[in-house]
């Protein structure tokens, strides 16, 4: 008989495998003291483990295929940035000197205060890095106790398996994917867990947060994952399995028919051009966003520019690197967001304020920039020296105020008087945009549409404001729903907004890329859209077969649904109304 269990569809694909439990949560490790003599061997062992986890660690970054998104490397180096740090590289040898006990004991007791430091903080952000401190210093447990190597180094042992964990690290998943694994379970995280956000980079199926998965299943059982709903099948009757074989094939010949539309422009049936562009966050990511052909960079994410180092770029250094970016676009428009920095982009050398308890709702993105001149102007200056080299446009992050852009605008005008003195080029006609993703800001949009030359609705903080759900908190992120009718609602706020004042209206956050919603999406109004590079083809497949005249009112029924589960099904039916697949 088929059991199935369920968990949350983390990403899409069906996996047909057997089952492979990792049997690893935190290494057990028991107290073991050690002859003085055996000191400077204990340090030497545990010098060892760091070096060889560092070095696969950069072996791992290195076998990122060139088209994935850049935050998969980024999730490698916070990992081997902490391996770098005086709480994981000292503070265990000193704890080896004083307590004459082995690598491994010394490890976990670092751990052990680490962890209970961070367990003291509120802040959800901080919260990951916790995760993260405990996902390094497993791995450099388990290769002092010689366990890591076994899974990986027995060749073949992973092949065509299902993983089964309690939790996966960002390199795991690299690194389990080279060794032939098809597809991931894990039982703790969600949607927005690093474990999801890498596997759909990857195009893996996994489903993440299926309880006790590990007691339900045993090693090689046969199973099946379905990465759209959600659904484990373990030992699947033969007419299950020859339907899902079949679905996989499907979806297989689906993907690898989307290359063919890399030269295609998007174009619905009925005419309508479609602006499809790219996310992106550094100057790697733009080989694969000019292999797919898109419209422009929708979203330049600065911060990333500033994140993982102890100083703050200055001006030209922040130029160069926005030069490489418009070169690389050669004439294509280039939006670049100004610094959203806080909340779950802190930046160590700067202050939020006094320990804010929420951060979410703090000195962030904007509103840090206009209390901090000495590091919006830097790059505000930047930004314009480089429009006069390019098709250069400004978003700014979290307004949620009109007073905002009024004090952005200043800044602007007398930067450029500056430049001017100072006889520096730049486009005196640049275009400034806002992001809308705070609820006050769609409510209002056709104010800040009167003032900005185009919007951008960022859904991924518009949803955590409209639904007060802190993004990152896995606690609460089943609540987290984009077709929650305020959501929808809003969403088609600001495109009416935006086209009455006759301004474009982009939406760059994570559902502009999901083509669940193309079609909702089109139907209500959308016409740019922005997302990570490795969805445009699908997206651009949806619109190039749908009739956007005919979903405006299918799209507008879809506002009425009085629940989030409801409208979601009526969006599926109207993705299958002509067969894409
Ligand atoms: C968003 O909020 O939708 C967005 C694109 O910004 P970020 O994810 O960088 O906060
Ligand atoms: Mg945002």
């Amino acid at each position: 008989m088929t059991l199935s269990i369920k968990g949350i569809a983390a990403s899409r694909g069906i996996a047909i495998g057997h089952a492979y439990k990792l049997e690893r949560g935190r290494p057990e490790v028991a107290e073991a003291c050690i002859h003085k003599n055996d000191i400077n061997n204990e340090i030497l062992r545990l010098k060892l483990a760091l070096e060889k986890e560092k070095k696969q660690l950069r072996n791992i970054r290195n076998k990122i295929p060139a088209a994935t998104p850049s935050n998969i490397a980024e999730f490698i180096d916070t990992h081997l940035l902490m391996l770098n740090d005086s709480a994981l590289s000292e503070a265990p040898i000193r704890i080896i000197k004083e307590n004459c006990c082995t690598a491994e004991w010394a490890l976990k007791l670092q751990l052990d205060a680490l962890v209970s430091i961070f367990d003291e903080m509120d802040d959800q952000y901080l919260k990951t890095r916790r995760d993260d401190v405990i996902h390094v210093v497993s791995r450099i447990l388990r290769l002092l106790t010689g366990e890591e190597a076994s899974v990986y180094d027995d060749t073949g042992i992973l092949n065509n398996k299902i993983i089964i964990a309690d939790d996966l690290t960002p390199a795991d998943i690299v690194l389990m994917q080279h060794h032939g694994v098809i597809g991931f379970i894990t039982e703790s995280g969600g949607p927005l867990s690093h474990a999801a956000i890498i596997s759909r980079s990857l195009k893996l199926p996994a489903i993440v947060g299926v309880h006790q998965a590990k007691k339900y299943l045993i090693n090689n059982d046969h199973i099946i994952i379905d990465g759209e709903s959600g659904t484990v099948l373990i030992a699947p009757d033969i007419n299950t399995e020859i339907f899902y074989r079949h679905e996989q094939k499907r979806l297989q010949q689906y993907y690898a028919s989307l290359s063919s539309l890399k030269k295609e422009p998007a174009v619905s049936l009925d005419n309508i051009n479609i602006h499809l562009f790219a996310n992106a966050e550094l100057t790697e990511d733009m080989n694969s966003v000019n292999e797919n052909n898109v419209d422009g960079i929708g979203l330049y994410r600065t911060e990333f520019l500033f994140m993982n180092r102890e100083n703050t770029p200055d001006e030209e250094e922040q130029y160069q690197a926005l030069l490489n970016i418009i070169t690389a676009m050669n004439g294509k428009p280039v939006t670049i967001r100004t610094l959203d920095l806080g909340a779950d982009k802190p930046l160590k050398s700067i202050q939020y304020g006094e320990n804010p308890a929420n951060p979410a709702l703090g000195l962030r993105a904007i509103r840090l920039c206009l209390s901090t001149p000495d590091l919006f102007r830097p790059q505000l200056r930047a930004i314009l020296r480089a429009s006069a080299k390019g098709n250069v446009r400004i978003m700014i992050p979290m307004l949620s105020n009109i007073q905002e852009v009024s004090q952005v605008f200043e800044i602007i005008k007398d930067i450029k008087q500056e430049l001017s003195q100072e006889g520096l080029d730049y486009d005196d006609r640049i275009p400034v945009g806002g992001m809308i993703e705070v609820p006050a800001a769609a409510i209002s949009a056709y104010l800040f549409a009167k003032h900005l030359d185009f919007l951008s609705i960022g859904t991924n903080d518009l949803i955590q404001y409209t639904l007060a759900i802190d993004r990152i908190d896995e606690e609460v992120n089943y609540l987290y729903s984009p077709c929650h009718p305020s959501v929808l609602r809003l969403i088609h706020q600001v495109i009416k907004a935006g086209n009455r004042a006759g301004i474009p209206v982009a939406m760059c956050g994570e559902m502009a890329g999901d083509p669940i919603y193309t079609r909702l999406l089109l139907g209500l109004g959308l016409r740019e859209f922005s997302m990570q590079i490795n969805t445009v083809q699908e997206v651009k497949n949806i619109v190039n077969n749908s009739l956007v005249h005919r979903l405006v009112r299918p799209a507008r029924s879809i506002l009425m649904c009085d629940h989030a589960e409801d409208a979601l099904e009526k969006i599926k039916n109207l993705n299958n109304q002509i067969h894409l697949q």
